[in-house]
């Protein structure tokens, strides 16, 4: 019963009509947003309702969260529903959203429970437990007016929340049969090994090699040139395109900003 009265709020949480200020953000902050089929705008909208009325966000470092933080943030993280199944990030409870790219509270804590993003600065990160994401509000909203540079941060963040959905941290997301996961294990590990190799070579790669990392980070940053560059991971990686495309529901070469970004 708990499903059911789940699924009838969330049905009225979609129903409800965006405000103007919501599609004014959105129309300024994520040119992805504008670029996408009607039904499919509505749709995201509907996500972002259910997302911020369900998700708990909290600005840290200083930071004073604004009606534009959150929905540039839920409308990212909510590209990566579109058209699926989905129970919304069903662990995630908090994102927590420092100015810019913060310190880790404490080091020694990140281990192999928590994931880094970022070189010298901490960009974001989601712990194994994945109660919480934490992002930095700069890079989030740089990510966003980016589209097309296969660099996404909230993309990359919530892709492991996906990837964590089946509580494993295999760079595979709950996918629906046993010949999807065989399909899935075999097309990416021959892709992360080409990756590695060519991080080692220092050969030119669609891919940000710091998917070169594992599985995990792998599943991640395809993800963000899937829905970046997709033209480019189609036309060079056919068949890692085409999974993720399956995963995914969505074709990303008709709307991304790809083409005219070259
Ligand atoms: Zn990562």
């Amino acid at each position: 019963m708990f499903g059911f009265f789940k699924k009838q709020r969330r049905a009225r949480l979609r129903a409800r009509s965006a405000s103007n200020e919501w599609h004014e953000i959105l129309r300024r902050n994520l040119p992805l947003f504008s670029r996408l089929p009607p039904k499919d705008q509505q749709e995201l909208l509907g996500h972002v309702q259910v997302f911020l009325a369900e998700k708990n966000f909290e600005g840290c470092g200083g930071l004073r969260l604004t009606e534009e933080i959150k929905v540039t943030i839920a409308a990212q993280a909510c590209v990566l529903l579109l058209h699926r199944e989905t129970d919304y990030y069903p662990q995630l409870v908090s994102i927590l959203v420092y100015p810019s790219g913060y310190i880790a509270p404490r080091q020694h804590a990140v281990s192999e429970h928590v994931w880094e993003e970022g070189d010298d600065s901490l960009l974001g990160h989601t712990q194994q437990r994945l109660d919480t994401v934490v992002l930095a509000w700069d890079a989030a909203k740089h990510g966003a007016a980016h589209p097309a540079d296969g660099q996404n941060l909230v993309l990359h963040e919530f892709a492991h929340q996906l990837d964590f959905e089946d509580s494993r941290t295999d760079g595979a997301p709950l996918l629906g049969t046993g010949a999807e996961y065989r399909a899935w294990a075999r097309i990416m590990s021959r892709e992360f090994a080409q990756l590695r190799a060519a991080e080692e070579s220092g050969a030119p790669s669609v891919f940000d090699t710091y998917g070169a990392s594992n599985p995990a980070e792998f599943f991640a940053v395809v993800t963000e040139a899937f829905f970046e560059k997709p033209h480019a991971v189609r036309a060079k990686h056919p068949q890692l395109y085409a999974v993720l495309a399956k995963f995914f529901q969505q074709d990303p070469v008709r709307y991304s900003a790809e083409a005219d970004a070259d």
